[in-house]
C-alpha cells in the first residue's frame, strides 16, 4: 500500500515536471509563432559592396528577432576594387564612392553559405540562401552555380539578386556588359528551372533621366521572360530605383503581362525604401498599385532590400513606408504579400533544389 502511494507520488511528479516542460517548450514555439510576425524578407543583403555586413546570429536574433518570420540570404556579387590611383587613401565601400572598377566575387557564395551553415536547425529553418556570385555574361556562369550547389547540398534556394541593367552599376563592371539576349543569361534561367531555384533579377526599366521616345528596358525583359515560362522569376523592385522612375502607363503594361498566360512565372518584389517612394508619391499612385495588387495578390512579395543593417528598426522602417499601401490592400491581401507568398515560392523552390542535389550529388 505505502510502496504504490510513494509510486503515485513519483508519477505524479514525472506527470506534472513533463508537462511543465511541455508547457514552456509550448510557449517558447508559441512566443516565435509566425502569426506574431510582421513579414517574410523576400530581398535582403547580408554584405555590401566590400563584401562586409551583418553577423548572421546578430540578424536572426537581435534583427529579425520575432518580428521577422522568414528570410533570404544574399550578399553582393560585386566587389568595389579600391584602386589607389583612383582615391589614394579613401578607401571605398559604395559604387558611387569612386569610378574605379566592380567585378563578379564568387567568393561572397561561399561565406552566404558558411554563415548559414554557423546557425542552429531551427534558425535554418528560417533563411533562404541565395547564390549571387556569377558573371550574368558568361557561358561558364552556370557551371558555377552546380558546383556552388553540390559543394554546399542543402543550403540555397535561389540565385540573385543579380542584374541586368542597373543604373550606374552595369556599366562600372569589368568586362562585357549584361544583355537581356546573351545566350549566357538564358543558360543561367534555364538551369534555375532545371534545379528550381528561384530567379531574382534586378533590371531598371528605364534609364536614369531617359530622353523622351528613348527605348526603355521593359520589351527586353518581356522577352526574357517569355522565353524561360518554367524559371520561376521575382522582377526586383518593379524595375524602379532611386532615379528610375515609373515609366509612362506602366500599371497598365505590368497589369496586361499578369493577366498573360506567358507571363505566369513572373512576380514581383515591393521593396528598397526607393520603390516606396514612387508608389506612394501620389493618391493616384498608390490606388493604381493597390488596385492592381488586389487583382493578382498572388504575384507580389515584400522585402526590404537593406544592406548589412545594424539594427531591427532598419528593417522595419521599410515596411512601413508601405503602410498606406497596406491599409489600402486590408489585412488579408497584405498577409499574402507579405507573408505567405513568401512560404508558397520558397518552400517549393527548396524541395525541388533538394531533390536536384540529391539527384546529382556524385
Ligand atoms: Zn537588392
Amino acid at each position: 500500500m505505502k510502496t504504490n502511494f510513494i509510486y503515485s507520488i513519483l508519477l505524479l511528479l514525472i506527470v506534472q515536471t513533463s508537462f511543465v516542460n511541455v508547457s514552456f517548450a509550448q510557449q517558447k514555439k508559441e512566443s516565435k509563432n509566425e502569426t506574431t510576425y510582421l513579414f517574410n524578407d523576400s530581398h535582403f543583403h547580408l554584405t555590401n559592396y566590400v563584401q562586409e555586413g551583418t553577423d548572421i546570429h546578430v540578424y536572426l536574433n537581435d534583427i529579425m528577432g520575432n518580428k521577422i518570420g522568414r528570410s533570404t540570404l544574399f550578399g553582393l556579387p560585386l566587389q568595389q576594387q579600391w584602386s589607389y590611383r583612383v582615391t589614394e587613401d579613401f578607401a571605398p565601400t559604395y559604387y558611387l564612392d569612386t569610378d574605379a572598377h566592380l567585378y563578379y566575387y564568387s567568393f561572397t557564395d561561399a561565406m552566404i553559405a558558411m554563415a548559414y551553415l554557423s546557425l542552429d536547425n531551427i534558425d535554418q529553418q528560417r533563411i533562404d540562401p541565395m547564390i549571387t556570385g556569377f558573371n550574368v555574361t558568361d557561358m561558364y556562369a552556370t557551371e558555377h552555380i552546380k558546383r556552388v550547389l553540390l559543394t554546399f547540398p542543402g543550403v540555397f534556394s535561389g540565385i540573385g539578386e543579380f542584374s541586368i541593367h542597373k543604373e550606374f552599376v552595369s556599366s562600372k563592371i569589368e568586362g562585357d556588359v549584361a544583355s537581356f539576349y546573351d545566350p549566357a543569361l538564358d543558360r543561367i534561367l534555364d538551369f534555375a528551372a532545371e534545379a528550381g531555384l528561384i530567379a531574382i533579377v534586378h533590371n531598371d526599366i528605364d534609364n536614369p533621366y531617359p530622353k523622351a521616345g528613348k527605348p526603355n528596358y521593359l520589351t527586353g525583359m518581356q522577352d526574357l521572360i517569355k522565353r524561360h515560362p518554367a524559371t520561376t522569376i521575382i522582377w526586383a523592385h518593379l524595375g524602379l530605383g532611386r532615379v528610375i522612375k515609373p515609366i509612362q502607363d506602366m500599371g497598365g503594361l505590368f497589369e496586361k503581362m499578369l493577366q498573360d498566360p506567358e507571363y505566369t512565372n513572373l512576380y514581383f518584389d515591393l521593396s528598397w525604401d526607393e520603390t516606396a517612394k514612387w508608389l506612394d508619391s501620389s493618391p493616384e499612385s498608390l490606388g493604381r498599385t493597390a488596385e492592381i495588387i488586389k487583382k493578382y495578390p498572388d504575384r507580389f512579395l515584400f522585402g526590404t532590400d537593406n544592406v548589412a543593417p545594424q539594427e531591427q528598426e532598419t528593417q522595419l522602417r521599410v515596411y512601413h513606408l508601405y503602410d498606406r499601401l497596406w491599409e489600402a490592400l486590408g489585412p488579408e491581401i497584405t498577409q499574402k504579400v507579405s507573408i505567405t507568398n513568401y512560404e508558397r515560392l520558397f518552400d517549393k523552390a527548396r524541395l525541388d533544389v533538394r531533390a536536384w542535389e540529391k539527384a546529382n550529388a556524385k
